[in-house]
């Protein structure tokens, strides 16, 4: 796999040319989550109004229920009062008079009751009012968010695809398997530049310094080194088109 100072010099500016994409692939990937995002906002919103309906109907049911229950009460007071007249010991007017009584006070519970169910009620109509007034009131604009993103993504793809042809302009001048070799790496660790510059004997990615033989290798640029540490490509920033200063002793022999 020999790494001859144009292919070093053409790796360097696909090294560049990938910064740009990962770049672009950043923001892309944003886009997806910040629209989830608007989306879960809508639908909570939406959830948030069926739960006050949900509850304003159990209400309405309960009040329904304690309704009923208080005519029911009501008419047997009234039946009770009627039987009065009928009685004929005192004894039996008096088992009357209690039921009847105890009727009276169970039917102003229900009626303590009802009136709590109906505040419930009155509370859940605002709830009910204010979530339906903040659903219409904030999703046009979340709607008109998320298509500007969609609107950002198609700019974001355009430019993605055409920054992608530049750089399948740029493999052209780079051997086969140098190319297999780099690609490797990138897939490796995705968004991670593949391609290393040697700095003052140490590598330009991860700062840990190479052996002087390794220097001599990458300078005599009969193969590929890679970094035993991060194990990208090195290359020699002057011999790749001064990408950085490099110092004396990494200088090519020629
Ligand atoms: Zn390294």
């Amino acid at each position: 796999m020999p790494l001859t100072k144009e292919s070093a010099r053409q790796l360097a500016r696909l090294s560049e040319q990938d910064k740009v994409l990962d770049a672009l692939q950043l923001e892309l990937d944003k886009i997806p989550k910040a629209i989830a995002e608007i989306q879960a906002r809508i639908e909570a919103r939406k959830v948030r109004l069926t739960e006050i309906r949900g509850r304003a109907n159990q209400v309405g049911l309960q009040k329904k229920d304690s309704e009923s229950k208080m005519a029911a009460k009501e008419g047997e007071i009234k039946k009770h009062s009627q039987e009065l007249n009928l009685v004929k010991t005192n004894d039996a007017f008096r088992a009357l008079q209690t039921e009847i009584d105890k009727g009276k006070v169970e039917v102003g519970d229900l009626e303590t009751e009802i009136l709590t169910l109906m505040d419930q009620l009155d509370q859940l109509a605002k709830e009910e009012k204010a979530a339906a007034a903040e659903i219409k009131a904030e999703e046009s604009e979340d709607l008109a968010e998320i298509q500007a993103f969609q609107k950002d993504k198609a700019a974001l793809d355009a430019k993605f695809g055409a920054e992608t042809q530049k750089r399948d302009g740029l493999k052209a001048g780079i051997e086969e398997d140098v190319l297999k070799h780099y690609d490797h790496l990138r897939k490796r660790k995705p968004g991670s530049p593949a391609l290393a510059p040697i700095l003052k004997n140490m590598c330009g990615g991860c700062r840990m310094t190479l052996p002087p033989q390794f220097v001599v290798e990458v300078v005599k640029a009969k193969a590929i080194q890679t970094c035993e540490s991060c194990h990208r490509i090195l290359y020699l920033p002057e011999a790749a088109g001064a990408v950085a200063p490099a110092p004396a002793e990494a200088k090519p022999a020629s």
